[in-house]
């Protein structure tokens, strides 16, 4: 009898995996580059690791995922067929050649997505307390990337997953090597490899281009996660020639975030939240008592 694992427990693994892939990947090029200064030796030591160990456990979980795909994928899919709208895989060939290029083009069109989406989460108050949580690492190496808070992830699969695959018709294999090329990239980008890649800087995001991006003083820019150039067509790449030693981390009532514990601080988010609408609410109730 063939045996097959239920889908929740398979896409852990699948998720996991591939995760834990780019990693290696990535440790192996730090351990030969940099010796002992490499992403792991600094994550077992550093302050902040509890941070990434429960975000890291919360996303295996799969609860975000699990909910938006069962809710809102079907629903999307069910209408996209009764509109009848074709995406762009309907016009492409089943060969490799038009395959890989319609792979690169969703890599470009998912990259562009991801940085208005990441450019409004430092611009809007309201949709930084979802990204906060990632800008809080003091000590950046490659298991930072993964210090994504739970409520990150419902505005990426919004604003970026399914409008690829709703233009692109990518199917779900082609979005998951889209997002294993994500994994790579961001995974170098927090590493500790202090390069900008020389001229391929130009086009990928690097480790020093983000570093200037997790810069406390930073004036916002370098969003691009994949590609570098958006930073440059939209006028937010920022010079990260000195960014390996900039001041990394996130503060609350002028705490630093890892000082405080990562369990209270996961917390602290969602009540930020709920500050928010409440606020909201009052404010909303005093405009419409004094129109009465
Ligand atoms: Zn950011
Ligand atoms: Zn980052």
């Amino acid at each position: 009898m063939h045996f097959s694992w239920p889908a929740w427990i398979s896409s852990v693994i699948e998720i996991g995996s591939l995760s834990i892939g780019a990693l290696l990947v990535v440790l192996a090029v730090e351990v030969l580059v940099q010796g002992q200064d490499n992403s792991w030796n600094v994550f077992r030591k550093s302050k902040g690791r509890r941070f990434e160990m429960l975000s890291w456990s919360i996303y295996l979980l799969r609860l975000n995922p699990l909910i938006w795909d069962l809710l809102l994928l079907g629903f999307l899919i069910r209408l996209k067929d009764w509109l009848q709208i074709h995406s762009l895989d309907m016009y492409v060939e089943k060969g490799l050649f038009a395959q890989i290029s319609l792979l690169i083009l969703g890599l470009l069109f998912y990259d562009f997505l991801q940085y208005w989406s990441h450019r409004l989460k430092h611009r809007s108050r309201f949709f930084w307390i979802f990204h906060r949580w990632h800008h809080s690492t003091t000590e950046l190496h490659a298991l930072a990337h993964m210090r994504v808070h739970t409520l990150d992830y419902p505005l990426r699969t919004l604003s970026v997953a399914f409008p690829t695959m709703f233009v692109m018709g990518v199917s779900f294999e082609n979005v998951l090597w889209l997002w294993f090329a994500e994994e790579i990239s961001q995974a170098l980008c927090h590493s500790r490899i202090n390069t900008d890649y020389g001229f391929f800087g130009k086009i990928f995001a690097n480790p020093r281009s983000h570093r200037r991006h997790h810069d406390i003083s930073d004036d916002q820019g370098n969003f691009g996660l994949v590609f570098s150039f958006w930073d440059r067509i939209f006028g937010t790449a920022r010079d990260d020639s000195k960014s390996f030693a900039a001041q990394t981390g996130t503060y609350f009532e002028n705490r630093n975030y890892e000082e405080q514990g990562a369990l209270k601080m996961y917390f602290q988010e969602y009540r930020e939240l709920g500050k928010w609408f409440l606020q909201k609410i009052i404010s909303l109730t005093l405009i419409m008592r004094r129109a009465k």
